[in-house]
């Protein structure tokens, strides 16, 4: 794979990326990959079809997007999945894309289920990474099997703590499941604050079809907030990670506590961002199938083409997503969080 430097595309002073609504589009995820070496259960099925790998964007075309994206006015990129660390070249891409960072991308990140990340964070780190998510449903070694399906926590416990020694600074990402790790969040709360990290609950989203029906474990952040309010000091802060996120100071640490609550806050009014698949697909909303095809843009028209199609992705970026996570409502999309990136 040619991962030779190729020239930063200089900022335009045009183009900036504003959709349809007038929000500004800032931020870019990219999913490297649809596939993953766990299988939690509230995001994939147990048996999973994954795209061929003819099917993929190259390294280069992944970059050369990017940058395109960077050119006209993206300042963060997370680089997600599937799990991002499973594709080969995923370190590849992420020295290439943090060559831009301080050149017009002000943060390189990435989201990362840790199994791998004992391996690759001073790499990461070396690339321009500065903070990373990782996601950790459970701390207890039965439940996150269970939750993954197969996974080893002493792993991601491990990368945690390699990343950390690396410099990386870590926020854990945890999918609030009711009659799972609902009854643990304070406890995970208690330990990112000793820690020195950020703890982000999420509720579950209804992307892709799982075993069973999510509504059975969906808690609302809105109740898990009352009971940590009773445990812990929490103040409102007013830190904008320019995501969904709410954020609160944990009183006698330098925790933040994020709450992303799509089912019980809706927070598509300041969306910022756009999702790139491994395909090559852009998904303008999580919850809708409106996409354009920039594998086709890139290899057909090049550059030019890629303009084109991002410029017709912005106009059409719905207003909201219409998710349901009442009994019986199904998936809002097909595409598991896997396929369009987390
Ligand atoms: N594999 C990596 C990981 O787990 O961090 C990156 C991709 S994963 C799709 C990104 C984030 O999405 C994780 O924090 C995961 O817990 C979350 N996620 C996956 N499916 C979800 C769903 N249906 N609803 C809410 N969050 C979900
Ligand atoms: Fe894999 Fe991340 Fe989905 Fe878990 S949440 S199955 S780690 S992509």
């Amino acid at each position: 794979m040619d991962v030779a430097p190729a020239p930063i595309p200089r900022p335009l002073t045009d183009g900036r990326l504003v959709d349809g609504q007038g929000r500004a589009i800032r931020y870019l995820r990219i999913s490297v990959t649809d596939r993953c070496d766990l299988r939690c259960r509230y995001c994939m099925a147990e048996e999973m079809t994954f795209l061929p790998r003819s099917a993929l964007l190259a390294l280069e075309e992944i970059a050369l997007i990017a940058e395109r994206f960077v050119a006209r006015g993206v300042t963060k990129i997370r680089l997600t999945g599937g799990e991002p660390l499973v594709r080969r070249d995923a370190m590849d891409l992420a020295r290439r894309l943090g060559r831009m960072v301080g050149a017009g991308l002000d943060e390189l990140t990435l989201t990362t289920n840790g199994t791998r990340l004992a391996d690759h964070a001073q790499a990461l780190a070396d690339a321009g990474v500065q903070r990373i998510n990782v996601s950790l449903d459970s701390r207890d070694p039965e439940l996150f099997r269970f939750v993954t399906r197969h996974g080893d926590v002493a792993q991601v416990l491990n990368g945690i703590e390699a990343a950390r020694a690396a410099g990386l600074r870590v926020k854990i990402n945890m999918v609030a499941l009711k009659g799972l790790n609902d009854a643990e969040i304070p406890a995970m709360l208690d330990w990112a604050a000793q820690e020195d990290m950020d703890l982000t609950l999420i509720e579950t989203m209804p992307l892709g079809r799982i075993e069973g029906d999510r509504a059975d474990r969906f808690v609302p952040l809105t109740t898990v907030l009352d009971a940590l309010r009773q445990r812990f000091d929490l103040a409102p802060d007013r830190h904008d990670s320019g995501g969904p996120a709410r954020y609160w100071r944990v009183g006698g640490s330098g925790t933040r506590l994020g709450l992303i609550s799509p089912l019980t806050g809706n927070f598509c009014a300041t969306c910022n961002r756009v999702r790139l698949t491994t395909e090559g697909k852009l998904y303008s909303c999580l919850g809708h199938d409106d996409h354009v095809d920039l594998r086709a843009a890139i290899r057909d028209g090049g550059l030019a083409a890629v303009d084109e199609a991002i410029d017709a992705a912005l106009g059409a970026k719905p207003a909201r997503h219409e998710f349901d996570v009442t009994r019986g409502a199904g998936p809002a999309v097909a595409r598991h969080m896997s396929v369009t990136g987390g």
